[in-house]
């Protein structure tokens, strides 16, 4: 049940939300959507109830001013969804453009790939205040309401909101990496995203290294006083909150899936159909920040080098679909493909296992989970990646002790997950010896690595999270009940 309006709500906003819709003979379906945020942060308003502003994939709709507000779960109604409408072209230039085309690889240190224009800051800058304003509407409700703003989409919600509400209760949340602020300040609007983030009352990114990078492009801009220690801006005399506080999982929820037996039969059946003593698998979203092409040279490397390995190992590369429609992302994909059938080409025996399986899909949790436990390895070689969650979810469905992670340094996960194998994916044979060690790894090891980096995952879980990410917001006088 919805809560009453007595109590504050949360109000969540992000660009995108748990639900999309889908509109079929004029009826507006709410379709579940995949991916780490919305796990992350369902569980949140659907025990407490409040409301997640978000786009939910419709454009084109100029006859409505404002979007729909819909109870969701549909028939439950725990919590609501306000829409956010966007046009075509805000799309392309505030999603493709500045987000995914500007902040993205500008934040993962990938400068080549940016590309910065007027008209893309022109978009963003306007979509960000098409969010605020949804926020001030709802904000009409209770003056104690909190908002959670989420990621690089929207990072100046949080000074508009301010200008308009100055007492409101802002907490904000940055899902990928924070560049050190060098890197930062070739963006020519760096000032003004940082401005509007010091709009918040409480910032927390991943890690440690991301939140000194913040302060540093901070205090480069700002004459502020900065309490490193305690993690503490004060900015015209507010305080704002910035911590390392990264993301947790679901992990009961996991641990649950792999003890059921269908996905257990699952992971049985897929093991037999690959047909390999050993599986190393890879789940990425197909971008070009995950190291994926990295990854196929290192499996070349490990069967030129130890060709024992030929017919007896096989990688297994989940790529699921994303980001359609950006040119950078199709070439992606036709390399990836490529090395795939070049490593395939030279290193299949005609008989045993096939050294690379692709498939180019989007996994539900079942067989996520499956797919985690049919595995020996699970290989995460992002170039740069501001946590990493799949890492998490493998860690907490391997209730049976077996398994070896090896993890990119450069994902934010290694700071937390020191039980892994680390491997710099930019040097193919560097990475083919790590491989090989995960592969040989005595059972023994692979138990007591396990057994560390589950008491991680397990006591940071996702309500570690978000309880302390609200934490410098929600005191002092507002206590959060589920709602009944
Ligand atoms: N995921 C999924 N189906 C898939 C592959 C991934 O639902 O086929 C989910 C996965 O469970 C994880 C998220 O997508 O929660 C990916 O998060 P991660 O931090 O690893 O990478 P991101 O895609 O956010 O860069």
């Amino acid at each position: 049940a919805l809560q009453g309006k007595s109590n504050p709500q949360i109000v969540v906003i992000s660009n995108r939300g748990a639900y999309a819709f889908q509109e079929r003979d004029r009826e507006l379906i709410p379709k579940r959507t995949v991916g780490g945020l919305a796990s992350a942060l369902e569980p949140v308003l659907t025990d407490y109830g409040g409301t997640w502003i978000s786009w939910c994939g419709r454009l084109d709709k100029p006859d409505l001013e404002r979007g729909i507000r819909l109870g969701v779960p549909p028939g439950e109604s725990r919590y609501h969804i306000q829409e956010v409408l966007l046009t075509r072209e805000e799309h392309d230039l505030y999603y493709h453009g500045f987000c995914n085309a500007a902040l993205w690889p500008l934040c993962h240190q990938l400068t080549d790939r940016c590309s910065f224009q007027k008209n893309y800051w022109e978009a963003y800058r306007k979509v960000n205040q098409k969010f605020a304003r949804a926020a001030r509407n709802i904000k009409k409700e209770n003056p104690r309401d909190i908002f959670w703003i989420h990621d690089f989409h929207l990072s100046l919600v949080p000074q508009y909101l301010r200008h308009q509400l100055p007492d409101a209760r802002i907490a904000f949340f940055w899902h990928i990496p924070f560049p050190p602020a060098d890197t930062f300040h070739i963006l020519p609007w760096s000032r003004q995203i940082i401005y509007g983030l010091l709009g918040c009352n409480a910032i927390a990114f991943h890690t440690d290294q991301y939140v000194q990078n913040f302060l540093d492009a901070v205090s480069f801009f700002y004459p502020v006083t900065i309490f490193r220690e305690q993690g503490l801006i004060l900015f015209r005399n507010r305080k704002i909150y910035v911590q390392a506080l990264p993301v947790g999982i679901n992990y009961h929820h996991f641990e649950q899936l792999a003890a059921d037996p269908l996905v257990r039969a699952r992971a049985q059946e897929i093991r037999q159909s690959l047909g390999a003593e050993k599986i190393i698998l890879g789940v990425d979203r197909l971008d070009y920040t995950k190291g994926i092409p990295q990854r196929l040279q290192a499996m070349a490397c490990l069967l030129e080098k130890y060709p024992g390995y030929r017919g007896r190992v096989t990688l297994l590369q989940i790529a699921v679909p994303t980001r359609n429609g950006i040119g950078e992302y199709g070439v992606l994909k036709k390399e990836v493909e490529r090395l795939v059938g070049e490593v395939n080409g030279r290193y299949d025996q005609g008989q045993g296992a096939i050294p690379v399986r692709y498939r180019h899909v989007s996994l539900d949790q079942e067989e996520l989970v499956a797919h985690y436990l049919a595995a020996d390895v699970l290989l995460v070689t992002a170039l740069r990646d501001g946590l990493n969650l799949v890492a998490k979810e493998f860690v907490a469905s391997r209730i049976d002790g077996r398994g070896v992670l090896v993890l990119s340094p450069f994902a934010g996960a290694a700071r937390e997950l020191q039980g892994a194998l680390l491997a710099n994916p930019y040097e193919p044979s560097h990475l083919a010896t790590r491989i090989k060690l995960a592969l040989e790894m005595p059972l023994a090891e692979q138990k007591s690595r396990l057994e560390s980096l589950r008491r991680v995952v397990r006591s940071r879980d996702v309500r570690w999270w978000w309880q302390n990410n609200l934490k410098p917001v929600k005191s002092p006088y507002t206590t959060f009940t589920p709602a009944t």
